[in-house]
């Protein structure tokens, strides 16, 4: 491994060497992960200096008000021109993070890994467990009959994409302002939470509703954070540390497994780098854990959420 020799070299060592500990004597170990796990693939998180909310929107909007609900239904046009250049990244590919995390689930310790992310990259890589708080690119739906879509039909097309079946809209799966997440996602996470034994929290400041609220259900504190820069959390938990996720990951999460998981551990991590999946397995694989979603969207919203939640219980029910 290598060691800085900076004067700050030693102390990171010690922290890198006591989340090893930690992740060691874990067997039931939750991620919680935000934006900087999907930095080192080049796609840029929102609050950051170079971050989307930061960077010129190409419109006269600001980009945080675009990626909201009643903009979405008001300016299809402008919505997906912004869409297009900023939120979607087809080729980017897993980096170190994603790939120590499907290591750290195939050793049979990590139990969930919650994503505020929308790129898929954790599937790419191999994870099995995620939770997709915020939806996903790569999933899309036309809004009046529901047909689905994959992310090159909605690149493919010019200006705000159109279903082949019926001409509807054709909107991506993903959670934008103004609307609920999924219930089903948020009782996993908050299931996955209080059963585990450490949660890592990694790649977000911790500000986004309702990811900031999940470690309130822990039943320990065995909180590590993993962030460039510091969050409200940083003093509750046991261990923060603030560098790159994919760099720290990377050192603490064995590449080998020593004793009876070693055969099974080898066997699947040649698949792993032997191809990322097709977009087409991608989808169906994320398909199969969504559950119905298209009602929302389709009525004009009142802009309240507390409104639309009573439409989408209506409709659930
Ligand atoms: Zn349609």
């Amino acid at each position: 491994m290598e060691t800085r020799i900076d004067r700050f070299g030693s102390v990171r060592e010690d922290k890198i060497n006591q989340l090893k500990e930690l992740i060691a004597e874990s067997n039931n170990i939750v991620f919680l992960g935000g934006a900087g796990v999907s930095t080192e693939s080049g796609i840029p998180d929102f609050r950051s200096g170079a971050g989307i909310y930061n960077t010129e929107s190409g419109t006269k909007y600001r980009p945080i008000d675009i990626i909201a609900h009643d903009f979405f239904m008001e300016h299809p046009e402008e919505f997906f021109d912004f869409y297009k250049r900023k939120l979607i990244y087809p080729d980017a590919r897993p980096n170190k993070a994603h790939k120590a995390l499907v290591r750290l689930e195939r050793q049979g310790k990590l139990k969930a890994i919650i994503t505020q992310n929308i790129d898929n990259l954790h599937q790419e890589a191999g994870s099995k467990c995620v939770i997709e708080l915020h939806g996903s690119v790569f999933r899309n739906y036309c809004m009046d009959c529901g047909k689905k879509f994959n992310i090159e039909y909605i690149a493919a097309q010019e200006g705000v994409p159109h279903c082949d079946r019926c001409g509807g809209i054709v909107r991506p799966d993903i959670v934008l302002y103004e609307e609920n997440l999924e219930h089903e996602n948020v009782d996993n996470a908050i299931k996955a939470v209080k059963k585990c034994d450490l949660m890592i929290i990694a790649g977000t400041s911790l500000t986004v509703y309702p990811a900031a609220t999940f470690a309130q259900f822990l039943k320990h504190n065995r909180i590590v954070i993993i962030n460039k820069s510091s969050t409200y959390m940083d003093l509750k938990a046991m261990l923060t540390i603030h560098d790159n996720v994919g760099d720290v990951l990377d050192k603490c999460v064995p590449k080998r497994v020593s004793r009876k998981n070693s055969a099974s551990a080898k066997k699947t991590s040649s698949k792993t780098s032997a191809k990322k999946t097709t977009t087409k397995s991608k989808n169906a694989a994320a398909d199969k854990k969504v559950t119905a979603k298209k009602a929302p969207a389709k009525k004009p919203s009142t802009g309240k959420s507390a409104s639309s939640k009573a439409k989408k219980d209506e409709s659930k029910s």
